[in-house]
């Protein structure tokens, strides 16, 4: 009996039934014969059945056929365990023969009877004995004649008549269909939409509701959905098309009727009001039942409304928010579960400007993906061009081989920016993602002449200064033109839904911000506190950076301390300024890190200029800058190093923090500042700059005759850091990983470089991820477990954070909180994501 057998089983309330065995139609369609829906008769074929088949062994055919009534037609759609992971395409009116034909031409009209059996011949031709598709070309008669000449078209190309028994075509369906599954390029294609390598098929064979036929009652098919796909609002969208089968009505060019009533033509809630609201009635109790917006796939025969199918309704990552945050609310679905629908990383496109999924993208490039968003803006070469354009009010994109910190003003006016090197954490990317600036980098296969000022496309398009060009940065693309875009959606729903999360989470969240404007993004996106402010940005203003040259050009102590007690107001400023925004919120200051050498100029012009401002010969600047020169400036004297060997600049930074720090504290909200020591490996560098720093603080309160608190903190972010890190900790408050560093440390891999092969890396499955991007758990995870051990072996109640980009990646989050850190630190733009990634992870483990 084929009712016994789990693996061939009509579709009936009670029948075994899983998607991971029958696969997510068979389910589905169950859960609508469970809520009495008007489904028409189904035979489900498990992931086992479906194997066989395609390896020979065919079932009782006879047996399934007989589960339907005598003459129905049948048709046969895949099942997959997920609906994203597609199969075969569906193949309708399987049993349509020459007999049925004269019977059908009867009963629906001789038109209609021919039309269902055309489709199916040529959809058999093609699909199951894999003829080629051209062979109907050349039809150019309707009804019964076209039948006639697909026959002898199928007769003529098969060398054999087109087969007459239901149960051989519904065999012949069956096999083709189950082999279609097993093919490499069907594999490789649901691998890439994450499928697993032996992911199974399912296949419900289902009585066709004909859609055709010359009754007086309406007739034809369609699809209704409850929302906009778009944007996830309620609005009854979908097409009907009378006359139709399947999804035809979806199809190009069709004259199908609206649902809703509507001014611009006739409706089907006009034409037929019962079955519209009959429909209408059965789409909100699956809504209910299934706990999903659904699209309902309908028939309408006769009269009667057969409901065929539902699958999920494909949405835009805006309209799956919305609509998670809708059935929520109604009750549907809990918060919790409401959470964990959204992809952390779905929420990027929500918070940037996206180009219109619609528009047509002309794609003249392609780079890593560094910092999401679109704009569009016309080309400029240098940071000054960008300057000059903002202030004509024209949005520019900033053309560069790499960015140094001399191309931050630039970035700060400009739309967005494009670069010949670089990887994910290089200069444009850490920048571009804090300033929530779109950006692509490491875009190598263009070829960049700065000298000429072109870049010419993959294809061997020229683009010059002033030329339109727009950036996906979530895409890592690069367009011509300026297609059209779709603006940010912080509506809301998008509060609604974050706040929600952050009820879930566990693991605190702050941002890497080192501006005014970047806290305030910060706080908008409601960051518990700055965990990483990088100072060193704050120098590279015009004023400023003359002083800082001054002081790098210091021949002795006093005149670096002149040059430095110029910079120590405006740093003082700085940090006042930030005090004051974060109000009472954390704020972790990291001392001056970068190589000095990245503050000189690199060009001619810079140096005359600098000879000017110092009133040097050109001469003796250029041999300064040559000498300050290094090799490897990233592995030279930069971080602590820094500190160590020109304490001034530590001692200036540490004044500015604790005078910042009285300046705003109140007796009833006192401000204590973090401060952290970058690029640290040796214990004894903690123990001369804390020296240092207390020294200072000492100096201070004396002076000011007040006291206050700090904390001193180490960035683990060197290999060595990590493995001392228990006598490291007993020097120091608080530990924040800098995993970009490390990484680059870890793997020898320089991160302003490794663009340049690392996607040939990741295709050729040398690293599975970018480790830039993803925390590699295995070599650079287990530093962090040696860290976080040693460092608790000498304080246990040491804080732990990380600071590094992957502080903002769904996959390192997890890694940070089992590791117990206390907050991750991530660009501002990114806060919202890793908030959703540790609320999931949190909602996880309960469950
Ligand atoms: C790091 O190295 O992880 C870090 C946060 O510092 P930066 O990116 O400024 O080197
Ligand atoms: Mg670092």
């Amino acid at each position: 009996m084929l009712t016994n057998n789990p693996h061939i089983t009509p579709i009936t309330a009670d029948a075994p039934m899983k998607a991971d065995t029958h696969g997510g139609r068979a389910k589905c369609l169950q859960r609508l014969v469970r809520m009495d829906l008007p489904v028409p008769a189904t035979v489900a074929l498990s992931f086992d059945a479906v194997h066989r088949i395609a390896n020979g062994e065919l079932p009782d055919i006879e047996k399934i056929v007989a589960q339907f009534p005598e003459n129905a037609l049948l048709c046969v759609r895949p099942s997959s365990q997920d609906p994203d992971w597609g199969g075969p395409g569906a193949i309708l009116n399987i049993g349509m023969n020459d007999a049925r034909f004269i019977e059908y031409s009867e009963a629906l009209g001789r038109d209609a009877s021919a039309a269902l059996y055309t489709r199916f011949v040529e959809a058999y031709a093609v699909h199951v004995a894999r003829l080629d598709p051209d062979m109907f070309d050349d039809i150019t008669s309707d009804g019964a004649n076209a039948l006639s000449e697909a026959l002898r078209a199928y007769e003529d190309e098969a060398e054999e008549a087109f087969p007459q028994d239901p149960a051989v075509q519904l065999s012949e369906v069956l096999r083709s269909m189950a082999r279609a599954w097993e093919g490499t390029s069907a594999r490789l294609l649901r691998q890439a939409k994450g499928a697993p390598a032996d992911a199974g098929l399912g296949l419900v064979v289902q009585q066709m509701a004909l859609g055709l036929g010359s009754s007086e009652t309406e007739t034809g098919s369609g699809v209704l959905q409850l929302v906009d796909p778009e944007t996830g609002m309620p609005q009854i969208t979908g097409r009907y098309l009378s006359q139709s089968q399947g999804r035809d009505a979806l199809g190009e060019g069709a004259e199908a009727l609206y649902l809703t009533q509507d001014d611009r033509g006739p409706s089907l809630e006009d034409t037929v009001p019962d079955v519209y609201a009959e429909i209408i009635a059965h789409a909100r109790a699956m809504r209910r039942k299934l706990r999903e917006e659904m699209q309902v796939e309908f028939t309408l025969q006769d009269g009667r409304v057969h409901i065929l199918d539902g699958v999920r309704v494909p949405r835009s990552n805006r309209a799956a928010l919305r609509i998670a945050v809708a059935l929520a609310e109604d009750g549907i679905i809990s918060k919790q579960e409401a959470v964990m629908r959204i992809e952390p990383r779905a929420l990027s496109e929500l918070l940037h400007r996206q180009i219109d999924p619609d528009a047509y993208r002309d794609v003249i490039g392609s780079g890593i993906a560094a910092s999401p968003g679109a704009a569009s803006g016309r080309i400029v070469f240098s940071a000054a061009a960008a300057q000059a354009s903002a202030s004509r009010g024209e949005p520019a994109i900033l053309v560069r081989r790499e960015t140094s910190p001399e191309d931050i003003r630039g970035m700060q006016v400009a739309a967005g920016v494009l670069t010949e090197r670089g990887g994910m954490t290089s200069h444009a990317a850490v920048i571009g993602r804090g300033m929530g600036l779109p950006c692509v980098v490491g875009a190598a296969r263009m070829s960049f002449n700065l000298r000429k000022k072109v870049i010419v496309s993959e294809d061997g398009r020229r683009y010059g200064e002033g030329d339109m060009i727009t950036l996906d940065g979530a895409a890592g693309q690069v367009l011509d033109g300026a297609p059209p875009m779709r603006e940010a959606a912080l509506d809301e729903a998008f509060t609604k839904f974050m706040s929600w999360a952050d009820a879930e989470r566990d693991i605190a969240v702050r941002a890497n911000a080192d501006t005014l404007a970047d806290a305030a993004l910060a706080q908008r996106f409601k960051a518990e506190g700055i965990g990483l402010c990088r100072t060193e940005h704050m120098f590279f203003e015009n004023e400023r950076l003359t002083v800082m040259r001054e002081m790098i050009f210091a021949d002795s102590v006093q005149d670096r301390r002149a040059a430095l007690d110029r910079l120590l107001p405006m740093q003082r400023q700085d940090f006042t300024e930030l005090f004051r925004m974060m109000a009472g919120a954390p704020l972790t200051i990291r001392l001056f890190d970068p190589p000095l050498h990245e503050f000189l100029p690199h060009d001619k012009t810079g140096m005359r200029q600098l000879a000017e401002a110092l009133d040097l010969p050109v001469s003796d600047v250029e041999r300064r800058v040559e000498s300050l020169a290094e090799y490897n400036p990233m592995l030279g004297l930069r971080g602590v190093r820094v500190g160590i060997t020109v304490p001034e600049i530590y001692e200036m930074q540490a004044r500015a923090i604790f005078e910042a720090t009285l300046a705003v504290s109140t007796e009833q909200a006192p401000v204590v500042p973090e401060i952290m020591i970058p690029l640290v490996s040796a214990r004894r560098e903690v123990e001369l700059v804390r020296m240092g720093l207390d020294a200072v603080a000492a100096a201070v309160r004396a002076e000011q005759g007040r006291d206050f608190t700090y904390h001193v903190g180490v960035m683990v972010e060197t290999p060595r850091a990590a493995l001392r890190a228990r006598e490291i900790a007993a020097q120091c408050d608080f530990l924040s990983f800098g995993t970009n560093d490390l990484t680059q440390m870890t793997y020898g891999l320089s991160r302003d470089d490794a663009g340049r092969f690392m996607s040939d890396y990741v295709q050729r499955g040398v690293f599975e991820e970018d480790p830039f991007h993803v925390l590699d758990a295995e070599g650079v995870g287990e530093l962090l477990e040696i860290g976080v051990a040693r460092a608790r072996e000498a304080k246990p109640q040491v804080l732990l954070s990380i600071c590094g980009e992957h502080g903002g990646n769904p996959e390192s989050i997890h890694i940070c909180r089992e590791l117990g850190f206390s907050y991750i630190s991530c660009s501002p733009f990114r806060v919202p994501v890793a908030r959703l990634a540790a609320a999931q992870c949190a909602i996880a483990d309960k469950m």
